[in-house]
């Protein structure tokens, strides 16, 4: 941890009452499992588990204290109403003691993306933490912060949302130097109702960050316009694939299987920048990580050098080969609308091989669910794909606007289980290339580790 704490300074910090005897905590962990020696363990609340019922366990196996919200007589303790509250609290307190700049990242698609990206960028030269994973939400985002040490420059924060409001509780965590707002599409619409209200919600990062920040937003998001209304006087910077006032304008896209090629335009200068993976929402992302780099003080020539070589996450895009030689593209990790369109993109590049979409559910997606599919079957039918296979009962409603929209030549299979679907799709060769994709919860990685090597 950054700072050292004594139990009575976070008593106060939490605003909860310490009973026993004071002393430092070398750090904060919220699970029993781990190395707890000198550090305060912080007991969660969830639906499916209690901490508290771990306190004293942890106390067993060398914690300095515990941080409880049930009179459990153990000692020294810290008894809160919120556990979860206090760790924010923490959290917050141990940032406000890091001097450096805090970037927070939010978005319907591309947070991940953007996250690992610029911290891998910004690690080439000097220490940077960031967010695991996806460790975005109410416990990721503290456990992160909490994760600040000496030798950091940078932190990299990516900021989830699964009902309204909890990215306005993590902006008051993150208290953000820059902000990245990729973008606002129709994913997690239930519990925000509509595509307005996906913007408010993640509007909130730009409301909590500090007042001299800098905020990074996307020129060509429906959603624009309303952020920029949010920015109280914060300086902005923007990219854009249309608008040539953009601080960053991509102009002349080129697109190949390979990667893309574009040429950035800023401060009046044209630069070069090619991509060694394939999809304009990559280009997008290069365009928000550079501008999160220009906002911290990095010049363009170093930045655009430094992009050229995405980092190759897993399940995303990921470029695999079947037993049978055809080509997957795994990008099975997770999937919203806008992210299985710029998927469907990317596969439509493949022009000398035959093209299959292999999609499970998108889940999260309330009353649209039904629409949301057919209007992606559509949009696959619409960009030449040779074969969509849907797999269960809610991914079908895409293979209904396929065959609404396909030509004579497209072929659609709407299968009940991932093993019909395998029956056809490990038939195939190198003549064809399969995309796969779904939400996480349709677990379409099944259908990738049993077609690959
Ligand atoms: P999650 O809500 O699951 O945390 P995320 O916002 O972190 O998602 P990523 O994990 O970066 O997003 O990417 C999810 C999917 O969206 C991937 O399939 C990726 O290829 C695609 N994607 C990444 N960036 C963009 C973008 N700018 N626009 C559209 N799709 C994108
Ligand atoms: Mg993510």
């Amino acid at each position: 941890m950054l700072v050292e704490l004594k139990l009575s300074e976070i008593a106060a910090i939490v605003e909860g009452r310490l009973i026993g005897s004071d002393c430092y905590v070398k750090g904060v962990s919220t699970d029993s499992r781990e190395d707890l020696s000198s550090k305060l363990f912080l007991a969660l609340v969830g639906e499916r588990f209690n901490g508290n019922e771990f306190a004293s366990k942890a106390l067993e196996i060398g914690a300095a204290a515990v941080l409880v919200s049930e009179p459990i007589p153990l000692e020294p303790r810290i008894e809160v109403t919120d556990t979860a509250a206090a760790y924010r609290a923490i959290a917050r307190h141990v940032r406000r003691h890091f001097s450096r700049p805090v970037i927070a990242i939010t978005g319907s698609n591309g947070k991940t993306s953007v996250k690992d990206w610029l911290a891998h960028t910004l690690s080439l030269c000097a220490d940077t933490l960031k967010t695991q994973s996806n460790l975005n939400n109410q416990i990721g985002v503290p456990k992160t912060l909490l994760g600040l040490a000496v030798q950091h420059q940078y932190a990299v924060i990516e900021a989830g949302t699964s009902f309204p409001g909890e990215i306005e509780i993590l902006g008051n965590t993150i208290e953000a130097d820059v902000v990245v707002l990729t973008n606002a599409s129709g994913s997690h619409l239930l519990g925000f109702g509509s595509i307005e209200g996906i913007a408010v919600e993640k509007g909130k990062l730009i409301e909590t960050a500090r007042p001299n920040a800098t905020i990074i937003l996307n020129a060509d998001d429906p959603s624009y316009e309303y952020w920029k209304g949010l920015l109280d006087g914060r300086s902005m910077l923007n990219f854009s694939f249309a608008d040539a006032s953009a601080t960053l304008f991509a102009k002349k896209l080129e697109e190949t299987v390979a990667g893309s090629t574009t040429t950035l335009t800023y401060q009046g200068r044209d630069i070069q920048l090619k991509l060694d993976r394939p999809g304009k929402h990559h280009v997008a992302n290069a365009m928000a990580v550079a501008l999160a780099m220009l906002a911290l003080g990095f010049e363009i020539d170093r930045i655009i050098n430094s992009l050229k070589h995405p980092e190759q996450v897993p399940g995303r895009m990921e470029l695999l080969t079947a037993k049978s030689e055809a080509a997957i593209i795994n990008d099975c990790y997770n999937a919203s609308p806008k992210s299985v369109e710029a998927a469907i993109d990317v596969l439509s590049l493949y022009k000398e091989q035959s093209t299959w979409l292999a999609l499970g559910a998108l889940g999260e997606l309330g009353d649209e669910e039904v629409t949301i599919h057919q209007s992606l079957g559509n949009y696959a039918a619409k960009a030449g794909i040779d074969h969509l296979i849907t797999i269960g009962p809610v991914a079908q409603h895409a293979a209904d606007g396929f065959s609404l929209n396909k030509t004579s030549k497209q072929v659609v299979y709407s299968c009940q289980t991932k093993d019909d679907a395998l029956n056809i799709l490990s038939t195939l060769d190198s003549r064809h290339v399969i995309l796969v994709k779904g939400s996480r919860s349709a677990k379409m990685e099944d259908i990738v580790n049993a077609l690959k090597i």
